[in-house]
């Protein structure tokens, strides 16, 4: 094997030697299969292609200083798979064979686990869609569920600083009563357009606000919004958020920390009155945001000093951090260490 850079690693798709996959059909799930192939042979009308039907979930393995390996409240990703697979009529993962096929993928790319302290982790991505032939649109009667990982790097390059965001008003990742709470590939198609003018334009993401009114935030594209005011951490309630779990465990652990937290619609107004902002999901745990820029109304939004994080939010990234990687004690029960 090429000796790889850890800390180099960009956050993207890194070939292993093996996934896993199910195919459910006649009513039932059939047994995990390991394969090295980067490809799945794909019916020309699967509905997952036609359709849409189809959700992916993300999640990281960590290695610890004491060498164990640690993944992050998987119980909440399967949980949240079989919620989008509701959501859009398709076959649910149950917890066993999500288990499974996380656990295998893992152990079976065990070389490909950052070792520690690179700031690198395995980033294993769940997928589920309609495999079956449809043409008229109808949920499909056959689903594949894939599971593969790669190794991810430390996702600031320039360590833990703060970015700029775009807010914009005139396009919406999902619709008031749609699919924006489950966690399906639809969505991000909507996001895409929005999301590479913002960076065009100089910012690194976007933050969307409500599709109904745009008078309130919701999510930056792929990562929940929060903010901190004084001793209380606020975060947008709508129903078309999709619940992180990174956002979840934050709210946690700032409760642990002695502060209120705050779960209620935010009004775009709201923005200049907070201390620190930031955007948060697996990928990053937080990152801090400097400057919000209302594409709209022409307004700037400043946070706290340049290229500096605020003192919560990198007090709470590093107590989320040191947890996964078995630094600091683990007194939820987060982590699922897998024996490797
Ligand atoms: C996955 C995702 C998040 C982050 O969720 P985590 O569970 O924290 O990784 C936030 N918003 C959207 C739209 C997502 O798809």
């Amino acid at each position: 094997m090429e000796s790889i850079d850890w800390g180099k690693l960009p956050f993207g798709y890194y070939k292993t030697d093996f996934n896993v996959r199910s195919v459910y059909k006649d009513g039932a799930w059939g047994e995990l299969e390991v394969s090295s192939s980067e490809y799945i042979n794909v019916h020309i009308a699967a509905t997952g292609l036609h359709y849409g039907q189809e959700a992916f979930e993300g999640m990281k393995a960590f290695r610890g200083k004491d060498g164990k390996v640690r993944v992050f409240r998987w119980e909440e990703n399967a949980m949240r798979m079989r919620r989008s697979a509701e959501g859009i009529m398709m076959a649910e993962v149950q917890d066993e064979l999500f288990f499974d096929a996380i656990t295998s993928v893992v152990k079976l790319n065990e070389k490909y686990i950052p070792p520690y302290g690179t700031g690198a982790s395995l980033y294993i991505r769940p997928l589920l869609f309609g495999s079956g032939a449809e043409v008229g649109v109808k949920p499909s009667k056959e689903y594949t569920f894939v599971v593969f990982c790669g190794p991810v790097g430390p996702y600031f390059k320039e360590g833990f600083k703060p970015v700029a965001i775009q807010l914009v008003s005139d396009y919406d990742r999902t619709a008031p009563q749609g699919t924006g709470n489950i966690k399906v590939g639809g969505n991000y198609a909507a996001s895409l357009r929005p999301a590479s003018r913002a960076k065009d334009e100089g910012y690194v993401s976007v933050l969307f606000t409500d599709a109904k009114e745009h008078k309130f935030i919701d999510e930056a594209g792929p990562a929940n919004f929060f903010g901190i005011k004084g001793n209380t951490y606020i975060t947008p309630k709508s129903k078309t958020i999709l619940p992180s779990i990174t956002n979840m465990s934050l709210e946690q652990i700032v409760r642990d920390l002695g502060m209120e937290v705050e779960r209620r619609p935010v009004a775009v107004e709201e923005l200049s009155t907070f201390d620190e902002v930031g955007a948060c999901g697996t990928a990053a745990i937080i990152s801090p945001i400097g400057k919000i820029f209302d594409r709209t109304q022409n307004k700037l939004y400043e946070y706290g000093t340049p290229g500096v994080a605020g003192p919560i939010s990198t007090k709470i990234y590093h107590t989320l951090r040191g947890i996964q990687e078995g630094e600091i004690e683990d007194k939820h029960g987060w982590n699922y260490i897998i024996e490797i």
